[in-house]
């Protein structure tokens, strides 16, 4: 018979996630088919510098043998077995070591998953059983910020800030509330000091907890900084304004180091660079580069004790994935976190990130539709605005975000338009050379010139 192309089939027959199905019947998929470094090539030969690492994950950039290598070792020794009751194998013993030993504040133990979504959903029961433990039930409640984005799973999901992921699914559940993000262009009153703005922030979330009731509310789920919602940076002094009303609340603090884990804010660990005091700690993406799936849940000595403790009236912490501790994602994590050390990727990371700043800084500062530049380490954000003064958003038909990613998708540069705003992020591989974070700011520039040329037109 005769093979249909790759578009063909992909049409008929693949669900792609987060896609609107009107656009993607009209313009067909794009289809990836080999990566080095942080170039990607599609199925028609064109290339493409990567500057979101795929989703904010392949850290060490694409084609590093060694990994593929540790991968292929433990496919021939060992590919699976599982670590439910007292089994287990090697590998996600010795990454389990590596991780609380690198934890950015003492942790005393690692749950493994497979995604950033089913992590934080074992988050939320880890939480629960302590408390339960405790004989504190109805601490039940979990806050999260508005535009926070920690998955998609119906509690992940529903942590996640977004509306747009909540309306087809009757989300959030009960349990969940949201509260100010630290996003000082649309939350900051104008000239707003970075402690009369952390003060404000703290205050709402206290207010919050009192208006909820404190005996109700078990955890805070944060991003050190936020990613999908905007790379938004809190100011100065933020986490340690928070973790004062947590304490006086009883409240745990988890930090969601999905994309900050692993160096991309310049530290192997968001929570250092941001000061940041958690009880639990969340990585994926960046653990693995993305080679393959895996997920980790840091737990602090105190929870930890809470779940030993829970065990008399509680049973076993019922649950677990049948990849737990999958052994071949842990050697890909093993393998991974060798090169971050061994290449200094991490410096490497901070390095190239101040050089992208500067070079946003100087492409975008004078450009009179930019409300914002922001980001850290190697991830940073553009966000334009109809007015600067005051800083007034474009109608959100106008999609700006959107046309300017495709403007710069036919310019050879991949990067993301966020939601809910008219921000574009970046977030390369941390082997990206100066010469290419040049070519990658200069495609995002001449995209954007291009598409205000078509806005004036
Ligand atoms: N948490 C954060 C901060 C994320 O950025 C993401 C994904 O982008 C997730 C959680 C969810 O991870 P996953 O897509 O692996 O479920």
């Amino acid at each position: 018979r005769n093979t249909p192309d790759l578009e063909t089939l992909d049409k008929r027959y693949l669900f792609h996630p987060f896609t609107a199905l009107a656009d993607h019947e009209r313009n067909g998929p794009m289809i990836i088919v080999k990566g080095e470094g942080v170039w990607l090539e599609d199925n028609h030969g064109k290339r493409y510098i990567d500057g979101m690492a795929g989703l904010w994950c392949v850290n060490v950039g694409y084609g590093r043998k060694e990994i593929a290598d540790a991968i292929q070792h433990q496919a021939v020794t060992l590919p699976y077995f599982h670590s439910f009751s007292s089994w287990t194998t090697d590998t996600p013993i010795l990454l389990a070591e590596r991780l609380i030993e690198m934890a950015p504040v003492p942790m005393s133990k690692v749950f493994f998953g497979q995604s950033g979504s089913d992590a934080n959903d074992t988050q939320v029961k880890l939480v629960w059983y302590y408390n339960n433990a405790r004989g504190k039930p109805l601490k039940k409640k979990i806050i999260a910020r508005n535009r926070g984005y920690h998955g998609v799973t119906v509690v992940a999901g529903s942590l996640t800030g977004m509306p747009s992921l909540h309306s087809g699914f009757d989300l959030p559940l009960s349990f969940v509330r949201h509260t100010t993000a630290p996003y000082r262009l649309w939350e900051a009153e104008p000239g707003m000091s970075d402690e009369a703005f952390t003060a404000k922030l703290a205050k709402d979330l206290e207010d919050l907890i009192l208006a909820e009731g404190p005996d109700t509310v078990g955890a805070v789920i944060m991003e050190p900084v936020m990613g999908a919602g905007g790379v938004i940076v809190p100011p100065k002094g933020y986490y340690k304004a928070i973790r004062a009303v947590l304490d006086r609340h009883d409240v745990l603090l988890i930090a969601d180091e999905v994309i900050s884990g692993f160096g991309r804010l310049g530290t192997m660990f968001g929570a250092t660079a941001m000061e940041m005091q958690p009880d639990l700690i969340t990585v994926a993406k960046g653990i693995t580069s993305a080679y393959v799936p895996l997920s980790g849940c840091m737990v602090s000595e105190k929870v930890w004790r809470g779940i030993v403790d829970g065990q008399a009236t509680l049973g076993a912490f019922g649950h677990g994935y049948t990849y737990s501790a999958h052994p071949l994602a842990a050697a890909a994590a093993l393998a991974n976190l060798d090169i971050i050390e061994k290449d200094g990727l991490v410096a490497q990371a901070a390095d190239r990130g101040a050089f992208m700043h500067r070079q946003l800084q100087e492409a975008f500062a004078d450009h009179p539709l930019v409300g914002e530049i922001r980001g850290m380490g190697l991830v940073g954000a553009v966000e334009f605005v109809a007015k600067k003064q005051p800083a007034t958003r474009f109608e959100p038909s106008l999609k700006i975000a959107a046309r300017i990613v495709k403007a710069a998708l036919a310019r050879g540069l991949i990067t993301r338009a966020l939601p809910h705003a008219d921000t574009i992020s970046f977030s390369p591989p941390f082997v990206i050379s100066e010469d290419e974070i040049a070519q990658m700011v200069s495609r995002a520039r001449e995209a954007v010139d291009a598409v205000m040329d078509e806005l004036v037109r």
